[in-house]
């Protein structure tokens, strides 16, 4: 039996670059680098180790919803072993928010095929971690969400959730959709065969229309949130140097007290 695993990667500003909003209070991705956010590398990790550990067949097939760009993080994912990438793209996307975001994945995910869905814990820019939960709401699958640890057999996910007192040892049959988190296993690094091997690989382009999706469904317009206001975080100040003097203990105590840390 063969087993298709999705795995959901996104296209992100790097957090290194000078990020700012545009007019409409979306992101300005125009101005500024991206790269594959590096907690959905984690979920091509495991994506391929659960194809390497397998007796039978593994298509994994990475997704991505984003601008042209994004086929940079398809590309990377691709060069670490993935067998194929899907690139959602569309004019009226733009300001789409997590909702609309979750519309399309599931419904790019349904027309591609699937038993196993596997996304990182949150996005390194919005960081809500609520798209695998919205998944498998509109797939109408089970979720089994922060994994460190994750396998398949006989048609059953199998993965341990690790809180802050105890283990959870979870299961669920498929098809359902699983995140992991940076605990879950070091992402391999791609290797100059990866790299070649990726330049061949197929990257099917889909739009909206591909997915029956109405323009007003997503994008600012069909948006369930909204950015009110943004504004630049105001520049750090010099910050407090308490001299000691003999009094430098309680003086530091006064001031950790004022600013509400103890
Ligand atoms: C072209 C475009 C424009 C957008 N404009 C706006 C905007 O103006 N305002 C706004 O609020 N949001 C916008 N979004 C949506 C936003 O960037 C997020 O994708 C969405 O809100 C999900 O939130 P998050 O990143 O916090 O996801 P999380 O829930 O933190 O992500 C968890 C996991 O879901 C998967 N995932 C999330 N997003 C994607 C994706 N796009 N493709 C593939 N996998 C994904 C990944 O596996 C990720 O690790 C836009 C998205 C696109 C594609």
């Amino acid at each position: 039996m063969s087993l298709r695993i999705v795995v959901t990667v996104k296209y992100v500003p790097d957090a290194t670059g000078d990020r700012h909003f545009a007019d409409d209070l979306t992101v300005d991705r125009d101005d500024v680098d991206g790269l594959l956010s590096e907690l959905d590398e984690y979920a091509v990790e495991q994506a391929l180790q659960i194809k390497e550990n397998a007796d039978d067949d593994v298509e994994v097939t990475v997704l991505t919803v984003g601008p042209e760009d994004a086929k940079d993080a398809l590309r990377k994912a691709l060069s670490m072993g993935a067998d194929k990438a899907i690139h959602v793209e569309d004019d009226d996307l733009h300001g789409t928010d997590a909702i609309g975001t979750s519309l399309v994945l599931a419904k790019a995910i349904e027309k591609a095929g699937y038993d196993l869905v596997i996304s990182g814990m949150a996005s390194t820019d919005g960081t809500m971690g609520v798209v695998p939960a919205l998944l498998a709401e509109r797939l109408g699958v089970p979720q089994v969400t922060l994994l460190s640890e994750v396998s398949v057999e006989d048609g059953t996910v199998t993965g341990r959730r690790d809180g802050d007192a105890a283990s959870e040892q979870l299961q669920a049959s498929l098809p359902a959709v699983v995140s992991v988190t940076d605990q879950s296993g070091e992402a391999r690094y791609p290797s100059f065969k990866g790299i070649m091997a990726a330049k061949k690989k197929p990257v099917e382009s889909w739009d909206l229309s591909d997915l029956d999706i109405d323009a007003d469904e997503v994008g600012l317009e069909g948006a369930w949130t909204k950015v009110e206001e943004a504004a630049e975080r105001p520049a750090r100040s010099a910050g407090t140097i308490v001299k000691d003097e003999g009094e430098g203990g309680k003086q530091l105590a006064e001031f950790l007290a004022s600013q509400k840390f103890i």
